[in-house]
């Protein structure tokens, strides 16, 4: 990745006798006892970590920072990311329209490869055991969206291309972390930082053994965050027991997501025992798949062939519950089981409707993927200089696809955070004037999401007894809301499915 020469001085909260120029990757660095102070440091470079620095830098009271950024990956892959267009990345996310809003004013959707976007309109979302408990959500078509699919790469390109037009900032790539502490003892500091107490600093050590120091630390550094437990910050959550497979599938039709369609285009999700299947259209006839499941089901589908795998896919939201539990008894031969029992109760009116995707056809090479499932929740987003965002403060079950569009939120929200201390004269660092107002904002409403997703998969995750048809009566009971508030609370939410 291009480095500009970020010639950045500390902010005017240090004095500025203090202030020195910073040329990483032309320079010598300074040693432990001498480290480069930076006003922020971000470890993690993923969207949460690129949006919060691309935040800081957008903004006329925050873009004086010295900024820094520490990232395991290469950067320059990341910036030349490019795939033909008839080949998708099978990691995607549904973004929000106020994921979509934060990336325009933070001037990085602009950078978008938007011909790898889908806008969708509509969304089906049904209960495996009882085909009539649905809901839909409608906008009118074809804009406004309920949400924007596309590839996280592409989100991330943008990112790094928009920073790239704006001040330079310190971009450490291929770097890792390898240790944090706080600063030496007050009574040995090194003569240029006299007049800053470094010891309440973090120094975080890196794979180059250089040393940096902030004033502020940030962990974007992903669900294990070395940021996070260098911070002593508790999580609490469970394992799913559950993997999402992904994959990008193509559709026998674009007619569900053609925007030429007067119709529109629609995301689909089913609600089976072991997990939410949901398929979310992609540009043309592409579309991406984040089926929940349980590790011996994700196994068994990962071992399939391509023409079993596509005939189980297609058989999660056309079979009973039952005859899909059966297919997944055999090693082999779904698509001969899927053939036979269409033949036998065909299911074509739905299809015509609108209700259930078209058929996938083919399935990219390589793009069959799972990763296994995980609720946590940091007990505080924030302690003594330092800040947790994104999936290092959060890791959410993704049946309401919210992972991302939670760490642009806690981006969007730090960002401010800072921007009010800097407005104010205060030390970002500080918890009182900076730190607690992000905590504030964010750590309640994540924790309302968090649960609200981890009970509806409980909630369908129930095979049998006296919730099973309740469930379906309070999704009927949504859906004939219409467009009155609790569905248009629920389709806010779900922006993300
Ligand atoms: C199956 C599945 C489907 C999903 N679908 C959606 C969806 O539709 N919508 C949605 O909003 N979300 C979705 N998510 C969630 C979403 O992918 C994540 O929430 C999001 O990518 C997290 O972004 P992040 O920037 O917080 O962390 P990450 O993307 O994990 O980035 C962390 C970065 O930190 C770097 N790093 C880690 N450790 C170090 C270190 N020691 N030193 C330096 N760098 C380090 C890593 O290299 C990485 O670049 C889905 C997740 C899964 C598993």
């Amino acid at each position: 990745m291009a480095v500009g020469n970020p010639s950045k001085a500390l902010s005017p909260y240090i004095c500025s006798s203090c202030s020195r120029s910073l040329k990483l990757r032309s320079r010598k660095f300074a040693t432990a006892a001498s480290p480069d102070i930076y006003d922020v440091v971000c470890v993690g470079g993923g969207p949460a970590g690129l949006s919060l620095l691309t935040a800081l830098r957008s903004s006329k009271a925050t873009s004086h920072l010295s900024l820094a950024l520490v990232e395991s990956q290469d950067l320059d892959r990341a910036q030349k990311w490019h795939l033909p267009p008839d080949q998708y990345s099978n990691r995607a996310s549904s973004l929000t329209p106020s994921s979509q809003s934060f990336l325009s004013q933070i001037g990085a959707w602009s950078h978008i490869d938007t011909s790898r976007v889908q806008p969708y309109q509509h969304m089906r979302v049904w209960d495996g055991l009882s085909s009539t408990s649905r809901i839909s959500f409608d906008s009118p078509a074809p804009e406004p969206a309920i949400a924007h699919m596309t590839e996280n790469q592409n989100i991330i390109r943008a990112l790094l291309a928009r920073l790239d037009s704006l001040e330079p900032i310190s971009l450490l790539d291929k770097t890792s972390i390898t240790d944090i502490h706080l600063g030496p003892p007050p009574s040995s500091p090194a003569p240029e930082h006299a007049s800053l107490n470094l010891s309440s600093y973090p120094h975080v050590t890196l794979s180059s053994k250089h040393t940096i120091a902030a004033r502020l630390l940030v962990g974007a550094d992903g669900l294990n965050s070395p940021v996070r437990t260098f911070a002593g910050i508790q999580t609490r959550g469970w394992d799913y027991d559950r993997h999402g497979v992904v994959a990008t599938l193509k559709l026998s039709s674009e007619s569900s997501h053609n925007p030429e369609n007067p119709r529109g285009v629609t995301a689909y999700q089913r609600f089976l025992p072991t997990g939410p299947i949901a398929l979310l259209a992609l540009p043309g006839p592409y579309a991406s798949l984040v089926w929940t499941t349980t590790p011996t089901q994700a196994a068994r589908l990962k071992s399939l062939n391509i023409e079993d795998f596509i005939a189980t896919v297609n058989a999660a939201f056309r079979l009973s519950v039952v005859d899909l539990d059966y297919m997944f008894t055999l090693s082999s031969g779904q698509l001969s089981e899927l053939q036979w029992r269409e033949s036998v109760s065909p299911n074509t009116s739905a299809e015509a409707n609108g209700d259930i995707p078209a058929y996938v056809t083919s399935v990219q090479e390589s793009s069959i993927a799972s990763f296994p499932l995980r609720l946590r929740h940091a007990s505080s987003y924030t302690t003594h200089r330092t800040a947790l965002i994104g999936d290092a403060a959060h890791t959410i079950h993704p049946l309401a696809g919210q992972g991302l569009n939670m760490g642009l939120a806690d981006s969007k929200s730090l960002a401010s955070a800072v921007e009010y201390a800097i407005t104010h004269g205060a030390d970002t660092g500080s918890e009182m004037n900076c730190l607690d107002k992000y905590n504030i904002d964010m750590w309640m409403r994540n924790n309302r999401l968090l649960g609200a997703v981890d009970k509806l998969h409980w909630l369908y995750s129930v095979k049998s007894g006296p919730v099973v048809p309740f469930r379906g009566v309070g999704l009927r009971a949504v859906d004939a809301l219409g467009d009155l508030g609790l569905k248009r609370w629920f389709m806010r939410q779900a922006g993300g499915l």
